[in-house]
C-alpha cells in the first residue's frame, strides 16, 4: 500500500520513533513523504521514501493529487498543533481528500499506531480493491 509520512517540525522526533518502532511494517509498503520529513526518515531508519516537495512548498499538495487519484492508501500526519503554519490551507485540503476518499488519515501518535496496527493486520485490505493494487 501506499502511505504518506508527514511531520511539522516539532513532531518530526516523534515521526522517528514512529517508523523506527513500526519499520518491520513499513518496510513491506511504498512509503511517500514531505522532503524535510522524508529525508529524517530515511537518515534514521534506513527506510526508502519517495520524497516530494517541503510542506510549505508544496509537498502537502503533491501527496493531496495521489489522494485525488485515489493513490494513496494510508496518511500519518503528525501536526504541529500549537503553531499557525504559513501553508494551512494546503494542510486543510489535504485532510479534506482524505474525507473525500475515505483514506485513513492519522493526526496524532496515538490514531498512528491504531492505523499502523490495523495495516499490519489487513484490516486496510479494502483500499487495495480501491485502487487495484496487490496486498503485500
Ligand atoms: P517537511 O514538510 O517534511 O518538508 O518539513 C512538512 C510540512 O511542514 O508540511
Amino acid at each position: 500500500m501506499n502511505i504518506a509520512l508527514i511531520a511539522h517540525d516539532i513532531k518530526k522526533k516523534d515521526m522517528i520513533h514512529f517508523t523506527r518502532a513500526y519499520k518491520y511494517i513499513l518496510e513491506k509498503h511504498n512509503l511517500y513523504a514531505t522532503g524535510t520529513t522524508g529525508m529524517k526518515i530515511m537518515e534514521a531508519t534506513g527506510l526508502i521514501v519517495e520524497r516530494f516537495q517541503s510542506g510549505p512548498l508544496g509537498g502537502d499538495q503533491e501527496i493531496g493529487a495521489m489522494i485525488a487519484k485515489n493513490k494513496m492508501d494510508v496518511v500519518i500526519f503528525f501536526r504541529d498543533p500549537l503553531t499557525a503554519q504559513p501553508h494551512e490551507p494546503d494542510i486543510s485540503a489535504l485532510m479534506r481528500l482524505c474525507d473525500v476518499y475515505s483514506v485513513p488519515l492519522a493526526t496524532n501518535m496515538g490514531t498512528a499506531e491504531i492505523i499502523i496496527r490495523g495495516l499490519e493486520r489487513g484490516d486496510l485490505n479494502w483500499r487495495s480493491i480501491i485502487s487495484g493494487q496487490q496486498v503485500k
